[in-house]
């Protein structure tokens, strides 16, 4: 049996999800569950379980995530389509985490209260 996570399995394409970005760490596709009208998550290719259990050798995965995030609300246009957009990060079931794969969601096109729930 696989230990993939479901993020590892659509980025290694085992999975059916269209990708709206990708670079040599990271890729990023829409949200099955969105909580915006615009709702990507960037997910770097290396597994890191989650953001607090990253070591200092991730340093330049966690810099290319944010990277990455800005290109994909650049790509999407969302600075200027819309007035901003949001990144999160969950760490632990009380913060909403739900796939023990670090991922940034970037959610856009709707006012987002703060603060947040
Ligand atoms: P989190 O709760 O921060 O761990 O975020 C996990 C996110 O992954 C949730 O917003 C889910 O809706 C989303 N998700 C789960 N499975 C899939 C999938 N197969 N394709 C796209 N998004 C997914």
């Amino acid at each position: 049996m696989s230990d993939k996570t479901i993020f590892q399995k659509i980025i290694d394409r085992e999975i059916p999800a269209p990708l709206v970005y990708e670079d040599e760490h990271c890729a990023a596709f829409n949200d099955i569950n969105p909580q915006a009208p615009i709702h990507v998550l960037i997910v770097p290719r290396k597994v890191i379980p989650r953001v607090g259990d990253a070591q200092p050798e991730d340093q330049a995965t966690l810099g290319a995530l944010l990277l990455a995030a800005g290109n994909v609300a650049k790509q999407l246009g969302v600075s200027e389509r819309t007035k901003g957009f949001r990144l999160v990060i969950n760490h632990g079931a009380d913060a909403g985490e739900t796939v023990p794969h670090m991922h940034v969601h970037l959610l856009a096109s709707r006012a987002l209260g703060w603060p947040p729930g």
